[in-house]
């Protein structure tokens, strides 16, 4: 009964849990390789698609909006920056009150017009905020500084210092279409190195407490705004709700930060309507 002995060999046994535990070994490491691999060419395929947001890519996308939805869409141009590149902006929605949104005021931060972007992609598809709200965006406010994948404008100028001032063609674009629509409140989108999204708010107090509602419901930390010249300053200046939402370039498990912006305006309809 030579076969039946050798089932029970013990060291055949022994082979038998090894060989079982090399295959389970082998089965981890492919399971644990396709995780790795999916998961870096998830962030590259966000990388990638951020880095191409040029100032020709925001208007052919706004230019595809327009033919799409004719009514309820309109972009223009609300100025010029140094190097006499156009300024593009959108209004959406028929809403009483505006909501002003402006992205890319730094170069080097490309997620904050791509979340811009497909924001405004949402709202079309959407008008539960539109019917109340008027949004006006400006998705890419530094088109030189796109461009090079540069932070500052091409007079060397960070533009979220240039609020006090307003010296720049860049800052002025803003601060004129913002003086034409008397926004309530200014989000102001950047991109910040973290895994975790960040509120700034200005310093006044209707600031503090729209950031501690949204805060407390959406669990992103809010610091105060530094007195530096940021677009949070201005809107402190004009007593209006003022936020900078720094989008984490690490999160692509938030994907582009489009669903945080989202997020962030239901909450403060959900605020003003708790609040009146
Ligand atoms: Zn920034």
């Amino acid at each position: 009964m030579y076969p039946f002995k050798l089932h029970f060999n013990p060291k055949n046994l022994h082979l038998n849990h090894t060989i079982k535990f090399l295959i389970l070994i082998t089965l981890i490491s492919i399971l644990l390789l396709s995780i790795v691999s999916y998961h870096f060419s998830l962030k590259e395929s966000f990388q990638e698609k951020a880095s191409s947001v040029k100032n020709d890519y925001v208007k052919n996308v706004l230019e595809n909006y327009a033919i799409k939805n004719l009514k309820s869409f309109s972009y223009n141009i609300c100025g010029y920056s140094v190097e006499q590149k156009p300024i593009y902006y959108c209004k959406i929605g028929n809403g009483k009150e505006n909501i002003f949104i402006i992205g890319g005021l730094h170069g080097d931060e490309p997620k904050g017009t791509y979340a811009c972007l497909e924001f405004i992609e949402t709202l079309l598809k959407n008008n539960s905020l539109t019917e109340k709200y008027t949004f006006t965006i400006i998705p890419l406010c530094n088109p030189d500084g796109a461009q090079n994948y540069k932070r500052r404008n091409s007079n060397n100028i960070d533009l979220n210092r240039d609020f006090y001032k307003i010296s720049q063609p860049e800052t002025k674009a803003i601060i004129n279409l913002f003086q034409k629509h008397k926004p309530i409140i200014l989000i102001d989108v950047h991109e910040s190195l973290g895994s975790m999204p960040l509120i700034i708010y200005a310093n006044n107090s209707k600031s503090l407490n729209l950031a501690t509602y949204i805060s407390l419901q959406s669990n992103i930390p809010a610091i105060l705004a530094a007195n530096v010249g940021q677009s949070a300053n201005y809107a402190e200046k004009e007593n209006i709700y003022g936020i900078i939402l720094e989008l984490p370039c690490l999160s692509w498990k938030y994907g582009n930060g489009t669903i945080i912006i989202w997020n962030i305006i239901c909450y403060f309809n959900m605020y003003l309507l708790q609040k009146f």
